[in-house]
């Protein structure tokens, strides 16, 4: 272990003679002057004076070598369609796209907001923007008018690309009507809606407001928009967090420590090279799919899949059939999708040849030890867990195969990713804590290149939510808890919101899931806390079961409760033991994947459960009102 420690070590302690090395992946027009500027902490500079492009690294950059190489994949297993992008292809395209939001008077500075399904247009549309120095903010597609009118009027976008619809699982989401009632919602509209009509749902443009995009694509034809050089820390992107713990935040993204982390991470951490293609199953409107989609492949001259569809339609093979045709090196999901397939015939993750693929990476969430093991056993892969946030942009926590080949641990991201200066550190005092102690997970300033700048238009909130939570210190907290063991290995165990405290005990939520998510029969679970007037606090628990027939028994679900509650006890003592196990037959999630614990406890003790925009389905929720 002692090159990754080595490495990670030399990040730290000559910040500037790593990172300027790491910079040589990347193209600048014009060189960078200063390495890191660190005067006004916790704000950071990377390469300052530096001018590039994230499109020409991106795309350009390529076209001598790779020209007629893939480098976008799109395949829809929704609208039944499939087409590849070369370099030079995907050129054409990013350039008539830039040239047609030019003749739309965006320019350098403007924000464009895309609310897009996973469609290659939307894509050319992020590198346009990119090419022309606009910033970009991605909405998530699907997201309700209300989610979308915050989010214009806090970017002020000086014009919108959207699509008249998504599909998903086969069902046509019409994006148009939310996008039309967001306008009116918003005091901010812009003046122009560039809308690609896919032909999944009719609608009336408004006159004098809204352009067709092929229309404009037409006109744009054989166009070629010169790059527009920034300095590197101008803001290339706008992004929400995911709105789990509460109101989303706009993350600011800069563009040369952005470029600078994505290259460097495509080589030590995923263990790329140019050639190789990459199937990552995020959705653009997410960090991962910013990150692993679109911008981290093509700067690393690979191919990247973008994948329309749910992996278990046609059927639970989907994904691993993708893997064999286009013969995918490197795989990135998040184990929300490998719970999903967990309930679908095994059998599927043997019927294809899967010998391209070199390691499968999961974010987003806790990679529980069962299912980390369960596809681990089916792939016969390593499995590389990785944490991060939107915020950071790329891994703070991973193994770094690129680096050093290491052993990993289920239930661990391993180790701190370079550049990332992480502890632990005590809540109450904000010292730094030793092996094997919990505490929470936080950075030392300055966060590395590709960490968020700031808050878009909120600095003083970027200091205040970020970096004052820790007594006495000005480091930024992840609001994660978390350990490491004797051998160097972090563990994330839940959210700091998410520690409950029964009869003066203090339990994360997060080790409970992990026992109940050992016992065969469950598929996933949530646990929270309820207020309990004895006990302060109760937890129950909601568990999905991998085959819900087992409960058609007459007495089964009391049985099973009785069984769940003794492998916790077993594994934790009684003192975690859920005061009532009941089974749903799915979780209230955030649309990227993530449990809502704050809605659940809030319908549990009968109270309103608040903002529920960013809710997948709002169904879960009378499910877990009806099981209690
Ligand atoms: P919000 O900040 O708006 O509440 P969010 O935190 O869910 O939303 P993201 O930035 O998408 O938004 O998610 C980051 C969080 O996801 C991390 O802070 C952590 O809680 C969790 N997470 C991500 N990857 C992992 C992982 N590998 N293991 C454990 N937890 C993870
Ligand atoms: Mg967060």
């Amino acid at each position: 272990m002692g090159t990754i420690k080595s490495f990670h070590q030399h990040s730290i302690q000559d910040k500037e003679a790593f990172w300027k090395e790491e910079a040589d992946a990347v193209y600048w027009e014009t060189p960078f002057t200063k390495v890191l500027d660190d005067s006004k902490l916790p704000f950071a500079k990377w390469f300052v004076g530096g001018r590039t492009n994230l499109c020409f690294n991106a795309i350009d950059r390529w076209l001598e070598s790779r020209g007629d190489e893939a480098a976008l994949i799109w395949v829809s297993t929704e609208v039944e369609q499939e087409r590849t992008y070369t370099y030079r292809q995907l050129y054409q395209e990013v350039n008539a796209v830039a040239a047609m939001l030019r003749a739309q008077g965006v320019g350098q500075g403007d924000r464009v907001l895309i609310y897009m399904p996973m469609v290659p247009e939307a894509v050319f549309a992020m590198l346009a923007c990119a090419r022309l120095g606009a910033i970009h903010s991605v909405v998530f597609g699907g997201f309700a008018s209300v989610n979308l009118a915050q989010r214009i009027d806090d970017a002020q976008p000086k014009v919108i690309v959207c699509a008249d619809a998504g599909s998903r699982g086969g069902k046509v989401t019409p994006y148009k009507p939310l996008m039309d009632k967001a306008l009116q919602l918003c005091e901010h509209p812009p003046g122009k809606v560039i809308v690609l009509n896919r032909g999944l749902f009719e609608f009336e443009p408004v006159a004098g407001r809204d352009l067709d995009y092929a229309a404009l694509r037409a006109e744009h034809d054989g166009a070629e928009v010169p790059v527009t050089w920034v300095e590197s820390s101008t803001p290339s992107y706008v992004l929400y967090t995911s709105g789990t713990t509460g109101k989303p935040k706009g993350v600011q993204r800069d563009t040369g420590g952005y470029a600078v982390a994505l290259a460097s991470s495509m080589k030590h951490i995923f263990n790329g090279k140019p050639g190789d293609t990459f199937l990552c199953t995020s959705d653009i409107g997410w960090v991962v799919g910013h990150s692993y989609i679109v911008y981290g492949p093509l700067i690393g001259g690979q191919a990247t899949i973008l994948f329309e569809g749910t992996p278990i339609r046609p059927d639970g093979g989907v994904l691993w059939s993708l893997v064999e045709k286009y013969k995918a090196t490197t795989m990135f999901s998040a184990p929300t999708a490998i719970r999903v397939l967990k309930k679908q015939d095994p059998a599927l993750l043997k019927k294809y040849d899967l010998s391209s693929l070199r390691a499968l990476y999961m974010a987003g969430e806790p990679l529980d030890e069962p299912t980390a093991q369960w596809i681990s056993d089916g792939l016969g892969k390593p499995i590389i867990d990785n944490y991060w946030q939107t915020e950071t942009g790329w891994p703070i926590l991973a193994a770094q195969p690129g680096v050093e080949e290491i052993r990993t641990k289920f239930g661990s991201p391993s180790f701190p990713v370079y550049g990332f200066d992480v502890r632990v550190l005590d809540e109450q005092t904000g010292q730094d804590l030793g092996p094997n102690q919990k505490g929470v997970v936080a950075i030392v300033p300055p966060l590395p290149p590709g960490a968020m700048s700031t808050i878009w238009g909120d600095d003083e909130r970027f200091v205040s939510t970020y970096f004052s939570s820790i007594p006495g210190r000005q480091v930024y907290s992840t609001f994660d808890w978390g350990l490491y063991d004797e051998d160097g290995y972090w563990f994330i165990l839940g959210r700091t919101d998410d520690v409950i405290n029964v009869a003066g005990h203090r339990l994360g939520t997060r080790e409970i899931e992990e026992s109940i998510n050992s016992h065969p029969a469950v598929a996933e679970c949530a646990v929270v806390g309820i207020a309990d007037q004895l006990k302060g606090q109760a937890a129950v628990a909601f568990a999905v079961l991998k085959d819900p027939r087992v409960l058609d028994l007459p007495g089964a679900a009391l049985k099973l409760e009785g069984d769940v509650m003794k492998v916790v006890d077993e594994q934790l003592g009684a003192i975690a033991r859920p005061a009532r196990v009941r089974f749903v037959t799915a979780l209230p999630k955030t649309r990227s994947g993530k449990v809502l614990r704050r809605a659940i406890v809030s319908i549990c003790e009968g109270r309103d459960p608040g903002d529920l925009t960013t809710i997948e389905d709002p169904g879960t929720l009378d499910q877990i009102k009806d099981s209690l």
